[in-house]
Parts: C-alpha cells; sequence; structure tokens
C-alpha cells in the first residue's frame, strides 16, 4: 500500500503465547509426516484450532483434495492475527471452518472453551451473534432489495432482543460508529460506493458484539485510500470492543501493519508463524522469504529477490517430502523424502522447514 504507513506503535504488540514450551508431535493426516500440537490453551486464548484438517473430493475422479492439512494456532482475546499465503493455500478454508460455515473433517477448533468443530447446524447457529465474518465482496454479501438501515437491523432482530425503537436507536449509532452518513441509511446498496459497502458490512458485523470478526480479504477489493480508512476503523474497533480478529489477506503490507501475529500457509499447511515485525523483518521459511521479496521491497531487503520457480504441487497428488521442495531454491535430497514439521524458532515463533538459518 503505498503512500500509507500507520504507525506499529498504535497497533501495539501481542504478547504472542510460547512455542517452546508444551508441544506435542502429531502425524499429519496426509503424508504422514510428523507436525506439532499446541499445548493447552493459553489463558488468554479465545480460539485454540488443533490440528485442523478439510478435505474435499475431487467432482470427476472422486479424488481427495486436502485445503488444509494439520493447522493448528491460537487467538487470544484483542489479539489480531494474520493468514498469509497464494490462492489456494487454505486461507479462506480455514476461516470457514472455524465459523462453521463448512465441517472440519479432522480436529478440533475450541471457542471461548468448547470445541465446535462437531457441532450440529443448529448449534452453529448460537455462534452467529459470537463469530462473525466479512467478506471480500460487499456487493455479494447484502440483499440488494434491502435498504441500509434494514441490512444493519437484520442481525439486531436475530440475536438481540432490542424492541424496534431501540434498534433504530442502535442503527443510527452503530452507523456513526463506522463513519456512515444517517442519509445512506434509506439508501439501497447499489447507491453506495465499495468503501462504504464494506462499512455497512463492519456494522452489522459488529452490530451483535461479537468476540471474534473473520475478515476475508476485506480490503482487497477497494482503492487504496479506502483501504486505509477501513483498516484504521478496525483497528479502532478493535481498541474499543477487545474481539479477536483473524485477518485473511494476501496483501502483505496490510497484514503487517494490522497484525500482531502471521501465519505463513502454504498448500493447506503452516510454513511459519510468529509475531508480525519479527517474521517480516527477519523471516526463517523459504517460502516467507520469497513472498515478502516479491511482495514487499523494505529497505534492507531491495535486490534480494528471491525467484520461485518450479512447479506447485496438485493439492490432488502433494509429495510426501516438503510440499515446498518442487519450487525451493535451498531444497537437498532429503527435503523430497521427508515433511518438515513446525520447529520453534525462541520464544514465540516456528517454521517448518529443515534448513533454517541455511540463508
Ligand atoms: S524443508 Fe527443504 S524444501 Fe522444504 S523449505 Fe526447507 S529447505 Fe526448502
Amino acid at each position: 500500500m503505498v503512500g500509507w504507513r500507520p504507525s506499529p506503535r498504535r497497533y501495539g504488540r501481542f504478547p504472542g503465547p510460547t512455542l517452546a514450551a508444551g508441544w506435542t508431535p502429531v502425524k499429519l493426516a496426509e503424508s504422514g509426516g510428523i507436525g506439532y500440537r499446541r499445548p493447552a490453551m493459553a489463558e488468554t486464548a479465545l480460539l485454540t484450532v488443533d490440528n485442523l484438517t478439510k478435505r474435499f473430493r475431487a467432482p470427476l475422479s472422486g479424488d481427495t483434495i486436502f485445503a488444509v492439512n494439520g493447522v493448528s494456532f491460537s487467538l487470544g482475546v484483542g489479539e489480531t492475527v494474520g493468514l498469509v499465503g497464494e490462492s489456494g493455500s487454505g486461507k479462506s478454508t480455514i476461516g470457514r471452518a472455524i465459523a462453521r460455515l463448512l465441517t472440519p473433517s479432522e480436529g478440533a477448533v475450541v471457542f471461548a472453551g468448547e470445541d465446535i468443530a462437531r457441532w450440529s447446524t443448529a448449534q452453529c447457529r448460537t455462534l452467529r451473534d459470537k463469530i462473525q465474518i466479512v467478506f471480500q465482496n460487499p456487493w455479494g454479501a447484502l440483499n440488494p432489495r434491502m435498504r441500509i438501515g434494514r441490512l444493519i437491523e437484520e442481525p439486531l432482530k436475530l440475536h438481540s432482543g432490542l424492541d424496534g425503537g431501540a434498534r433504530r436507536q442502535r442503527v443510527e449509532a452503530l452507523a456513526d460508529r463506522v463513519r456512515l452518513s444517517r442519509e445512506a441509511l434509506d439508501r439501497f446498496p447499489h447507491e453506495l460506493s465499495g468503501g462504504q459497502l464494506q462499512r455497512v458490512c463492519i456494522a452489522r458485523a459488529i452490530a451483535t458484539k461479537p468476540r471474534l470478526i473473520i475478515l476475508d480479504e476485506p480490503t482487497s477489493s477497494l482503492d487504496l485510500s479506502v483501504r486505509a480508512d477501513i483498516l484504521d476503523l478496525l483497528a479502532e474497533l478493535q481498541r474499543e470492543t477487545g474481539a479477536a480478529m483473524l485477518f485473511i489477506s494476501h496483501d502483505l503490507e496490510t497484514v503487517r501493519f494490522i497484525s500482531h501475529r502471521v501465519l505463513v500457509l502454504y498448500l493447506g499447511r503452516i510454513v511459519e508463524m510468529g509475531p508480525s515485525q519479527r517474521v517480516f523483518e527477519r523471516p526463517a521459511h523459504p517460502y516467507t522469504r520469497a513472498l515478502l521479496s516479491a511482495r514487499l521491497p523494505v529497505s534492507g531487503r531491495r535486490g534480494d529477490r528471491v525467484r520461485l520457480e518450479g512447479e506447485i504441487p496438485s493439492p490432488l497428488n502433494l509429495p510426501k517430502g516438503c510440499v515446498f521442495a518442487s519450487r525451493c531454491p535451498i531444497a537437498i535430497a532429503d527435503c523430497l523424502q521427508r515433511s518438515p514439521g513446525l520447529d520453534p524458532i525462541g520464544a514465540d515463533s516456528a517454521a517448518a522447514c529443515f534448513r533454517l538459518g541455511v540463508v
């Protein structure tokens, strides 16, 4: 995001849980390799995802596609965790599995102390006011036949128990909060800009005072200046409400500044995780380095470009060794035979690579 540099101080730093202590080995579902399971939920953890796996059946061949494969992480109260990776890395599938818009094939999703991974559709309805999701495309997320005021009121009708007058007051307060004019409440979606519509989606998301908001590429379809406003708004709302946020994006600059911690995904697996500042300034995994060198020419790394060559393996036929081996500039023969698990790096980070520190 050229021209926009919010101060990291403004967003603070979240003291991520210690990764080194208490992790236990776990067999990866697809490859038989070894990953690592996070220890028991930290006191401040609102969400703990443990060995989350999502498989789909290919429609024609019936083959198994691993969209997400053995992903584990936690999200603290008031924390923002960024999920980054290329298209097809499993980011959105993880978000939808946590919101229970789809059912995980394996693993646990412990939200506020309860494993919701196998909850029935009826049980999942009780989550709708606690976990909200904001999608990339606000045009597709809003009913074009409803006025904006009614759209913001909808979740309040379903979940708040407020009467009509109180709901109207709350709708107006929400519009003020997301910096939407009162006049816009009487308009239809096609009469608003993309940035205004995303504010409507955010107002709907915060209407029920959720504890977790999943933001799936919420600024990708917006202009740069609008993007910065929306990010400012999200950061303000988080400070006010203490809601945890899972921020899914391929836009590394955005993730860098809004996230306390970052998870880097490749073909459905976490290949690196750690505090945002450490990951962006001292990436440990070759894939993270390649992503950053391609998209983020920050000082000290210009000219240090890592080009990714080679084919991305098909999710229908994942290799038994490291999934990144076909594109990795520092792969060795062993990488084709064994799959690396996430190894702790210091107290608050981890990466899945046999050759950490080689480059
Ligand atoms: S394990 Fe090998 S192939 Fe995989 S990222 Fe590390 S060096 Fe590259």
